[in-house]
Formats: structure tokens, C-alpha cells, sequence
């Protein structure tokens, strides 16, 4: 339901933590984070509040440079630990948040399963995603997401990131919203600006159908036929 994304040189964990407090009003069941670190890939998720995830990684030393968070609104599969966001996929490469509802996930879950042996972890629809991503995967994930998002029907944006590319974010939107945050030497995606008004002044909106690659120094926007947006952000002025 909510969606967080910080790519830089601080530690994400913190940063990508208070953003899912500022879009707690939205409403959630569930919280997790996915961290990248130097060939490090690592995934906490808990049900019920965000205080809770907090409380059982308390005692880890988490750390990576890029991070993506998920406050999750359950729509496929009961509010529990392993439903909840972020899914990776089988082989631990690929982890992704999802906002929205992948309305054939049944039909790409059973041709996962049936041709590439993929054993799924969860019962939800965004499951589908990370998968499907491992599938397609081949070290370049700006493909894979390009590749994957041909295959979905409904409301799908989501954010995803590799372990071998770990200064790399890779979201698509469609049909539940997105925006791109300009910080300095990083960058944010988010569901909306409230997370990113203490960091950032500059956001780009992103229209449905387009896919945002952010790296630490850089957000660039394509649209549905992979061609490269130009757009001026958008300046904010006011604070929360
Ligand atoms: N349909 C997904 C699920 O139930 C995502 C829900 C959301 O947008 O939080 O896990």
C-alpha cells in the first residue's frame, strides 16, 4: 500500500524505515525492507505495525546503500509474516514492494511453477513479480522489468532491485501511484512526497506506463516504449 525507495551512501535502513512512517496514513497490515549491500541482498519483513519490524531488527547490524520498504495493505493472502513485502525470488537475486493487484498472477504462478520449477513462498500476487523477474534476469535488470511488465494485468507498480546491481532501483507504475525524489547524491521513489520532504525539494511525477531507473546520481524515466521522458521536476514548496 505503501512504497519506499532510497539509493546513496547513507545507510537505507533508517531512511527507508521513517518513510514508512510518514505514509502510515494509508493504511497497512504489514512492513518490511529489503536492504543491498556490498554482494549482500537481505529481506526483514513483519506482520502488524511498523514498531514491530523495527523491534526484530533491533538487535541486527543492518546495512546497505540501497534500500526499498513496503507497508502492505493485504488483498491475496492473510496479513502474516511471509505475505508480507518485500518478495524475493528463488534464488535470493531480486527482491520487490508492490502496490496494487497483478489479476492474473494465477495463470503466470502456475506457468512459473510448471516450466521453471519455481516453488513460491507466499500466497500473495506481487509473488509473481519477483519470480518472474528471476526468470528473466540475465545481470540487467532495467530488461528484465521491461520484459516482465508485458506480462501483467491490473494495477502494478512496483519497485524492484538485484544483488548484483546494487546501487540500481528499478520501479514501474501503473494504476497506484509513484513519484521520483531528486536528493543530493541520492535519490527516492515513494508513493508520495510526504517521505521525501525532509531530504528533497525537486520530485518527477510519474505518469502510468512508465518505468523509473535510479541510481544514486541519476533518475531516468521511460516510457511504454522504452524511450528516454525528459521532463523538469517539479519544485515543492511547501513542508511537512
Ligand atoms: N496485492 C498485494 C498483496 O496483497 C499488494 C497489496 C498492497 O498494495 O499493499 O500483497
Amino acid at each position: 500500500c505503501g512504497i519506499v525507495g532510497y539509493t546513496g551512501h547513507e545507510n537505507a535502513k533508517d531512511i527507508v524505515i521513517d518513510g514508512l512512517k510518514k505514509l502510515e496514513y494509508r493504511g497497512y497490515d504489514s512492513a518490511g525492507i529489503a536492504l543491498l549491500g556490498d554482494g549482500t541482498l537481505t529481506v526483514r519483513k513483519k506482520a502488524g505495525r511498523i514498531a514491530n519490524l523495527e523491534k526484530a531488527i533491533s538487535g541486527e547490524k543492518l546495512f546497505g546503500t540501497t534500500g526499498i520498504g513496503h507497508t502492505r495493505w493485504a488483498t491475496h493472502g492473510s496479513p502474516t509474516d511471509t505475505n508480507a513485502h518485500p518478495h524475493m525470488s528463488g534464488d535470493g537475486e531480486i527482491a520487490i514492494v508492490h502496490n496494487g493487484i497483478i489479476e492474473n498472477y494465477q495463470e503466470i504462478k502456475e506457468e512459473l511453477i510448471r516450466e521453471h520449477g519455481i516453488t513460491f513462498q507466499s500466497e500473495t500476487d506481487s509473488e509473481v513479480i519477483a519470480q518472474l523477474l528471476g526468470v528473466l534476469y540475465d545481470g540487467d535488470l532495467e530488461k528484465a522489468v521491461a520484459e516482465a511488465v508485458k506480462r501483467f494485468e491490473g494495477a502494478y507498480t512496483f519497485v524492484a532491485v538485484a544483488k548484483k546491481q546494487p546501487d540500481l532501483m528499478v520501479a514501474y507504475r501503473k494504476d497506484t501511484p509513484l513519484v521520483a525524489g531528486l536528493g543530493k547524491d541520492c535519490n527516492f521513489l515513494a508513493s508520495d512526497v510526504t517521505p521525501l520532504l525532509r531530504y528533497l525539494d525537486e520530485v518527477y511525477l510519474i505518469n502510468n506506463g512508465e518505468m523509473v531507473v535510479c541510481t544514486p546520481d541519476r533518475i531516468r524515466i521511460y516510457d511504454e516504449n522504452r524511450r528516454l521522458v525528459s521532463r523538469d521536476p517539479l519544485k515543492i514548496t511547501w513542508s511537512v
